[in-house]
Parts: structure tokens; sequence; C-alpha cells
């Protein structure tokens, strides 16, 4: 149980886990804390959140556990703001989608990563954004990969597992480099390669008869363009060499792909297409 749950960032992410906990019957407070009073407002008037306060540490006050859901290049800030505000017993952990930086902005603004800390990361969203776009369902039976360090605090994991259980979500646990190098594959990279798509052809002269002539393929693939442009350049930045690395890759793929189309080669282009064919129906299956 719960006893007072601050959300820091009342967005898609950490207001659909509050939304999970309070569907749960696990929390008996939630108080919500960002930056525009009008957006915690909303999440009020929604029934997300209890209370809220713009001031970051008074809403931690007393909190028994903090969720920080805001942008990566916004942490740093955040954990300023709690540094020596939170209570003594209170677990800290939250939602970014790359992680070592996070847990260096945590080595930087407290000297080493506190032991209450545990860094995660949900495996699942949308490409909404705000609290209006939040649901109690979004973690049901998606992974949360949790990324301890060899300080973190047992009873501090413990509970964090259980939060996010209690959300109805699978929780993993991972090293913190390992975490980054595999969602730089297998989101980073795609989300940089819709947006670059969108973007590219957006710049073609004849742009408006593009769009007009796409179709459901295009729609499929770009949904995800219309993600967050704060939070990408954000993840980006924060992943970096992961990033670029894995575009390092598929930029040579994509190189011999346009040669097997230059030299007319049939056979190794049904090669190509047949070994991604089974790769995608295995992981659609
Ligand atoms: P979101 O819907 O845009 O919510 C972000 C929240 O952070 C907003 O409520 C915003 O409220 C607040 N905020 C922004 N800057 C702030 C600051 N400097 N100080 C305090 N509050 C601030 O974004 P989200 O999708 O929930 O993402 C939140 C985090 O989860 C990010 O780190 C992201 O990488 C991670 N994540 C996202 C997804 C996804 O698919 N969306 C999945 C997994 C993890 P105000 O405007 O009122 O400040």
């Amino acid at each position: 149980m719960i006893r007072r749950l601050c959300i820091v960032g009342v967005g898609l992410i950490g207001g659909s886990l509050a939304r999970a906990l309070r569907a749960a019957g696990v929390v008996e407070e939630i108080v919500g804390t960002s930056r525009n009073a009008a957006h915690l407002q909303r999440a009020e008037e929604l029934g997300v959140i209890d209370r809220f306060d713009t001031d970051i540490a008074a809403a931690a006050q007393g909190a028994d556990l903090v969720f920080v859901s805001v942008p990566l290049g916004a942490m740093r800030a955040v954990f300023e703001a709690l540094k020596g505000r939170l209570a003594e017993d209170a677990v800290l952990t939250d939602a970014g989608s790359a992680k070592a930086s996070v847990v260096e902005d945590a080595r930087a603004v407290f000297g080493e990563v506190p032991a209450c800390f545990v860094p995660g990361h949900p495996i699942a969203g949308t490409e909404q954004s705000g609290v209006d776009a939040s649901f109690a369902e979004l973690y049901r039976d998606r992974r949360v990969i949790l990324t301890p360090l060899d300080n973190t605090d047992a009873q501090a994991l413990a509970r964090v597992r259980a939060l996010w259980e209690s959300a109805g979500a699978v929780v993993t646990e991972m090293a913190v480099e390992h975490h980054d190098e595999v969602l730089a594959a297998t989101s980073h990279l795609p989300h940089a390669l819709a947006f670059t798509l969108v973007e590219s052809l957006a710049r073609m002269s004849d742009q408006r008869e593009i769009f007009e002539y796409a179709a459901g393929g295009f729609r499929d693939f770009t949904r995800i363009a219309s993600s967050d442009p704060v939070m990408w350049r954000d993840i980006c930045l924060a992943n970096r060499n992961a990033l670029l690395a894995m575009i390092a890759h598929f930029t040579g793929d994509l190189a011999q792909l346009a040669e097997l189309i230059n030299e007319g080669d049939g056979e190794r282009l049904l090669e190509f297409f047949e070994t991604a064919k089974r790769a995608r129906d295995a992981f659609a299956g």
C-alpha cells in the first residue's frame, strides 16, 4: 500500500500509472506536480490526482513514493528540486526512456546515486501525450525494465517492482548500459526512422501530392512520428552513443538494399524480404 504517491510530470506515463494504481486500490493519496498549474488542474478534474502543487519539493513532502515522469532533459532539474526534501522512508523512481543519462543526472545532483532510487522504464506508451491521453490499462501485460545499481536498496527495489505489478505490468531487470543498447535498437531507431521519413517527404516540393496519395502503409509506418518532439529530442541526445551505433548499422543495411536494387538482383532481394517477413511474422505472432 502506498500512503502518499507524488507524481512529478502528470502526462501520459505519470497519469496512466496514477489511474492504474487507483484502480488497483493500492494508493491512499496522489499528489501531482509539474510546471503548469492548468495541466495539474485538469489532472485533478479527471480524478487522476487528489491535489497538486507546482512546487516540486512541496508536492513531494511526506510522500513515501516519488515517481518522476518528465522528459529526460528535465530530470536533473527535478532531482535538484527534490534534493534534501524527500521523506526518510521515501522511494524514488522514474520512467525515463534512456537510463544511463538519468543515473548520471542523479549522481551529479546527489553526489552518489541514492540507495532509495530505482531507475525504471515502462515499455508502453502511445504517440499521444498529456494527462488527457492517459488511461489505466496502459501497462497491463506490458514490460517494465528496472535497472538497479549495486547500491540500490533491496526494499526500495521490491516496492517499485510491486508498484508496477499492481499496475498490471511484467517486471524485468537489466543493467543500465544493456537497457540503453536494447532500446536504441527496438525503440529509438524506429522512432528516428519514422521522423526522418516524414520530415524528408515533407520537405519535397510535391509533398502535397505525396501525402494525398499516402495510404495505410505510410500511416502504419509513420504513426510514431506524431510523438512528442521534445521527448524525442531528449531521448536522442540522452542515448546518443547507442543510437548512433544503430543508425550506422542501419545505414549500412539500407545501402546494401539500394545496391541490390541497382544491380537488379531479384533473387537476393527476395531473400532479403523473406528474411524480414519471417522475423516480423514471428514477432507479431
Ligand atoms: P508527457 O505526456 O508529455 O508528460 C510529461 C509531463 O512532464 C507533463 O505533465 C509536463 O507537465 C511535465 N514536465 C515537463 N517538463 C517539466 C519540468 N521541467 N518540470 C516538471 N514537470 C515537467 O510525456 P510522457 O509520454 O508521459 O513521458 C514522460 C517520461 O516517460 C519521459 O521521460 C519519457 O521518455 C518516458 N516514457 C515515455 C513513453 C511514451 O511512449 N510516451 C514510454 C516510456 C517512457 P507541464 O507541461 O505542466 O510541466
